[in-house]
């Protein structure tokens, strides 16, 4: 008999969630499952639950307890609801926590996971970008394991060898470049939420593909790298990369440069961070090289993507700025999806709110609160007041 290893699944119905619950039922000889959890969306929390048989259900939003309550009656699955609930599901005693939820509230249930030294699979880049070092500290003190689900980090993942991390020349990012990667800048001023959502080669939640067609995702991306793998700021490359084939790379000393290539499908880094170091069968489409026929390769437009420009002075600069940038980011994103921005206002929110608060030395985590909560209001002040 094979031992299963027991998964929690963060921000369970959203697309990092929904690709999670494939591969858990795919595989529900090696996993079984101890919480789920959504902000909101209590039924299709029920169903997952009842599906995956969860020990336990929790949804983020406390107004929502009576109605999860009630959809999971005649259940053995436990019912809770709030911030709290969420920390608390963080520490129910599971081998592998998958954090899917999206932005920086994703921060404190990811941090309890660490904390009793879990394995986390982290799909929430913006855990990282806010806290990185505060949190790659916890992983080391606790001696928990951060496993990238990005699917370009994972690519880097799946082809550094740890031995030769000393070896390593530079790492290149790739960006599909998103919806507009060839739209002339001003075509860009009135470019549509319908538009900004369509992304070319994947599938995901709103604020990702949003971030995919400002290119603020690449820059996240890059802080995330930075974080995890042991290399210089000026090390980290990104290139465009249209066809979402070659996830990304690392070159070496010797010149050699390693890729991990694959058909865009989430379920491929997900199932590898539950797997690892082994590997399970995804039934993910296959590459067939001879119809792709060609990948092509060019240099990013910092001119039309400022966000690229942005994210590479918060790294540079370091203390709260990435907080910063991500929290104004955040923000700017949600009006754009309400319709109450433009596009190109969405970098420019940021970069107003990166020189008008500015950086201080990061010490702590409740700093880390407190400053993404003070962006966030002062981000609002700023849009309400255009
Ligand atoms: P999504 O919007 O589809 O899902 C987000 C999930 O988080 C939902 O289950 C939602 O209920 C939950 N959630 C949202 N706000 C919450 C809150 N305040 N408190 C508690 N739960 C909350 O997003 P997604 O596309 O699945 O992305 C999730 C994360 O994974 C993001 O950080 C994203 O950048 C990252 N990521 C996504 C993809 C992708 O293909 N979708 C790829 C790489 C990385
Ligand atoms: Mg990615």
């Amino acid at each position: 008999m094979i031992l299963k290893k027991s998964v929690s699944v963060f921000g369970v119905t959203g697309s990092i969630g929904a690709s999670t619950v494939d591969i858990l039922k795919a595989h529900a000889d090696k996993y079984s499952v101890e919480a789920v959890t959504a902000h909101r969306n209590v039924h299709a929390l029920a169903k997952v639950a009842r599906e995956l048989g969860a020990k336990c259900a929790v949804i983020g939003d406390p107004t929502c307890f009576e109605d999860l309550r009630d959809a999971l009656e005649g259940s053995n699955i436990e019912a809770s609801a709030g911030e709290n609930a969420l920390i608390e599901a963080a520490e129910r005693p599971s081998d592998i926590v998958i954090a899917a939820i999206v932005g920086a509230a994703g921060l404190k249930p990811t941090l309890a996971a660490i904390r009793r030294g879990a394995r986390v699979g982290l799909a929430n880049k913006e855990t990282l970008v806010c806290a990185g070092p505060l949190m790659t500290a916890e992983v080391r003190k606790h001696n928990a394991t951060l496993i990238p689900v990005d699917s370009e980090h994972s690519a880097i993942f799946q082809v550094l060898e740890e031995r030769e991390e000393d070896r390593i020349d530079r790492i290149l990012l790739t960006a599909s470049g998103g919806p507009f990667r060839e739209w002339p800048l001003a075509d860009m001023r009135s470019v549509t939420r319908a538009q900004a959502l369509a992304h070319p080669n994947w599938e995901m939640g709103a604020k990702i593909s949003i971030d995919s067609a400002t290119m603020m995702n690449k820059g996240l991306e890059l802080i995330e790298a930075w974080h995890l793998f042991p290399v210089a700021e000026e090390q980290i490359e990104i290139v465009v990369h249209p066809q979402s084939v070659v996830h990304s790379m690392v070159e070496y000393s010797d010149g050699s440069v390693l890729a991990q290539l694959g058909s865009p499908d989430m379920r491929t880094p997900i199932a590898y961070a539950l797997s690892w170091p082994d590997r399970i069968r995804v039934d993910a489409p296959r590459l067939d090289f001879a119809t792709i026929g060609s990948l092509n390769f060019q240099s990013p437009d910092t001119e039309r993507f400022p966000a690229l420009r942005l994210a590479r002075q918060a790294l540079q600069e370091g203390g709260t700025l990435p907080t910063v940038l991500n929290g104004a980011n955040e923000v700017a994103v949600a009006a754009f999806l309400k319709d109450q921005i433009g596009f190109l206002e969405i970098a420019n929110t940021v970069e107003k709110m990166m020189s008008k608060i500015g950086s201080e030395k990061l010490t702590s985590l409740d700093q880390v609160f407190e400053s993404d909560a003070m962006v966030r209001r002062e981000t609002m002040d700023c849009l309400a007041s255009v």
